[in-house]
């Protein structure tokens, strides 16, 4: 008799967080603060990055029975993220995953944009992506860490939008960059994904839930009908983020209802 032996690898520990230590950016609300809390739940400790305190955060990871560190951080002004990353090192033992959830948006009728308003939206939503992501890249690298970058992109990086210029040029950049940064990161054992969220329910889309004729406008396009949760993101983040997703990079996924497949 022939004994059958599984070559199957152990499924659930590919999914498997604990040990390592998360960045997440943006971390006090909406969807940063779901993503710190579903990364946490998965067993990572959680670094939150914002420019105010965040409690409810570190109440929500304590809560996971995970360790939470708070990085108060205005994005908007110019940083040393190399002194950074180091500090965060320091405190949390290292950085194995960063999620650039951060993100800001100002609507203005394209002929009227400001210039504040463009470099805001630019610094917060492109620029310092960029320098907190070469920072960690290079601890990542330093370390050996097979390490995970995920990015959170916008519908409008794909689209145009309306009276969001700065908003959809940064949200342009980031899916570029993803793909950039994949291309020379992948042979270091580095991961870059993006993530497209939809219309989802939080502060940055409360203008919006205000006025009843764009919220009928956008749920006669969405498939699915509804709002997203932040939570519907959580998933995305969690896979990106795991040792399972180590032959995916580059990608940017959209996670939308269906949005963009009408
Ligand atoms: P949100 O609730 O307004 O959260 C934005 C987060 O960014 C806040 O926690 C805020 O933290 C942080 N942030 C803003 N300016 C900052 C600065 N100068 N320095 C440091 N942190 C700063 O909105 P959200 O919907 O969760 O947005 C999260 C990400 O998803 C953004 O990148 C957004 O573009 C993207 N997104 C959202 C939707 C949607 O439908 N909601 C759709 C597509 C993409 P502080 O308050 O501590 O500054």
């Amino acid at each position: 008799m022939t004994t059958m032996t599984s070559t199957a690898p152990a499924f659930a520990s590919l999914f498997d967080l604990s040990g390592k230590v998360a960045l997440v950016t943006g971390a006090r609300t909406g969807l940063g603060k779901a993503l710190a809390e579903a990364l946490a739940s998965a067993g990572a400790d959680v670094v939150g990055l914002g420019s105010r305190p965040m409690p409810e955060t570190s109440r929500a990871v304590a809560a996971q029975g995970r360790s939470f560190h708070e990085v108060v951080c205005d994005l908007e002004k110019p940083h040393d993220f190399h002194a950074l990353v180091a500090d965060v090192v320091a405190r949390a033992g290292g950085i194995d995953i960063l999620v650039n959830n951060a993100g800001i948006i100002r609507r203005e009728d394209v002929l009227d944009y400001t210039e504040a308003d463009w470099d805001a939206v630019m610094t917060v939503n492109l620029k310092s992506l960029f320098q907190l992501s070469q920072a960690v890249g290079r601890h990542m690298v330093a370390s050996g860490r097979q390490g995970r970058i995920v990015n959170i992109a916008s519908l409008l990086s794909f689209q145009g939008g309306i009276r969001v210029p700065a908003y959809t040029a940064a949200k342009h950049g980031v899916a570029g960059l993803t793909k950039l940064m994949a291309n020379e990161l992948a042979p270091k054992g580095i991961t870059v994904n993006a993530i497209a969220p939809g219309y989802m329910e939080t502060d940055n889309t409360a203008a919006l839930r205000a006025d009843p004729e764009r919220t009928r406008q956008l749920m006669d396009r969405i498939p699915a009908g509804r709002w997203g949760a932040p939570q519907d993101l959580a998933t995305a983040v969690l896979f990106f983020a795991a040792p399972a997703s180590g032959y995916v990079t580059g990608t940017v996924l959209p996670v939308d209802g269906g949005w963009m497949a009408r």
